[in-house]
């Protein structure tokens, strides 16, 4: 009997990279004949959170864990950098697993995400990296580039901000791979990044199909026990009243700001539920190794008396919450959200709009993206000091919660989660582009 083909997804450390790749993967197995394997590069051991993820997973998933990278190289080092040598570290366990998997399986495709393009080979120049001289935020005006808004330059992504840097030299090698690829998977939608698309569709013949296949977001809590309290919370709070306010994976802010966030919630009376993290930016670090560090109680940095005053407007969470459910929620109607891409997605899938408040990565670019294009975000300003005051904290969340400015958005979001049920359905321009993506992975001689 012939094998079934067989897909190889490399996956780069830390859960907001596993959960899209493990649904895209359950999407493809739904109504395609696969066999997929994830080789999941590793520092320290394993989370509680990942290992859960995985043990779930169909029959037709297997994965692989690759030896770890060893705690002491990593320590000290920023979280993308952090991930880039993990990844670089992992390459020849890597070349083993593929030089087995084609031995044994008939492998027709290997799936790399954004820190995985050390996997591939190397291409052409990045244009952009060509024209300017300067450190991008030093030019005077916003860069433009095809298919997006102008955007200022100290609003492009992180890792680009040092041009001297090895993570700066290992992004610019990784656009200049995206022309060798076979095709490009976009976790997005027409009515999303359209522009954006169609400026990559122009540029196709010189590098792989597009195929636009989101959004795809996590189907169902990794923590559903530990998360129950929260939505049984939010079933006694009145329809769409409650602002979910949540930093994604790893986000944390500094004490400063995390106070001037919890007197701007109270302020605000209006309903929260609030996923606290400590304020320590070595925590980020940490959370990218595994579980948070245990012996840290995030309650405890909160304002004197915060909890008890405000008992009946909010909840606080420390460190995690079924966040998929909690916007599925009737009760959540709006969303203070880092704009990580996964926090996007799973936001416009449940028509909530948003307070776009970046943190690090490509955060300020979706934000970017969320107010000024899609008008389904607010953003609240930065005093003189980068802080966010409370005053403007509470005036932005009653902007969006009960304001007019707030029914605008929120139409923007129901119009958009629409366009993206529209684009997921069997005819639609995603599920049309996965099974592009399938049927050319099917018709594949193996490597
Ligand atoms: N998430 C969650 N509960 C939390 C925090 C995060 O379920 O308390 C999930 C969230 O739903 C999303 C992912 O973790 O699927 C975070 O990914 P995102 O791209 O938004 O941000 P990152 O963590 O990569 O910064």
């Amino acid at each position: 009997m012939e094998q079934k083909p067989h897909i190889a997804i490399l996956q780069s450390p830390g859960m907001g990279h596993l959960i899209p790749l493990v649904e895209f993967a359950k999407l493809l197995l739904l109504h395609h004949d696969f066999h997929i394997t994830f080789i999941i590069p590793t520092i320290g051991s394993p989370s509680k959170a990942m290992k859960e993820v995985l043990q779930a997973l169909p029959t037709s998933i297997d994965h692989v864990f690759l030896p770890p990278v060893s705690l002491e190289e990593l320590e000290g080092v920023k979280p993308g950098i952090q991930i880039t040598l993990t990844m670089t570290h992992s390459l020849p366990p890597l070349r083993d697993v593929l030089t087995s998997l084609v031995a044994t399986t008939r492998l027709v495709a290997l799936v790399v995400d954004l820190f995985g393009t050390d996997a591939l080979d190397v291409a052409k120049e990045l244009n952009l990296d060509e024209t300017v001289s300067c450190e991008y935020r030093d030019l005077p005006e916003p860069v433009k580039l095809p298919g997006c808004v102008p955007i200022h330059g100290r609003d492009l992504l992180d890792p680009i901000q040092d041009r001297t840097t090895e993570l700066y030299k290992f992004f610019l090698r990784g656009a200049k791979w995206m022309r060798l690829v076979e095709g490009i998977i976009v976790n997005t939608f027409m009515e999303l990044d359209g522009n954006l698309i169609k400026a990559l569709e122009d540029e196709e013949a010189k590098s792989g199909t597009i195929y636009t296949i989101g959004p795809i977001i996590q189907s169902g809590s990794t923590k559903q026990v530990e998360g129950s309290d929260c939505l049984r919370w939010l079933d006694n709070q009145p329809r769409g009243s409650v602002l979910f306010v949540c930093f994604g994976s790893v986000g944390t802010l500094s004490y400063d700001q995390m106070k001037e966030l919890a007197l701007g919630l109270e302020l605000s009376k209006q309903k929260f539920l609030w996923v606290v993290r400590s304020p320590n930016n070595e925590l980020v670090n940490a959370a990218y190794l595994g579980d948070q560090p245990l012996g840290h109680n995030p309650l405890a940095f909160l304002p004197k008396g915060f909890i008890e005053r405000t008992k009946e407007q909010g909840l606080v969470v420390p460190s995690w919450a079924p966040q998929a459910q909690v916007l599925g929620h009737s009760s959540t109607g709006g969303f203070l959200s880092h704009c990580g891409w996964n926090s996007t997605l799973e936001s416009i899938m449940k028509g909530i709009p948003i307070i776009a408040w970046p943190l690090f990565a490509e955060q300020k670019m979706n934000a970017i993206l969320l107010t000024e294009v899609l008008k389904g975000a607010l953003r609240p300003k930065a005093n003189e000091k980068g802080l966010v005051d409370q005053e403007e904290i509470a005036k932005v969340i009653k902007g969006l919660m009960v304001g007019e400015e707030g029914k605008k958005v929120h139409n923007h979001m129901k119009n958009l989660k629409i366009a993206a049920e529209k684009a997921l359905s069997p005819n639609g321009s995603s599920a049309k582009a996965l099974a592009d993506l399938a049927s050319q992975w099917t018709n594949q001689p193996d490597f």
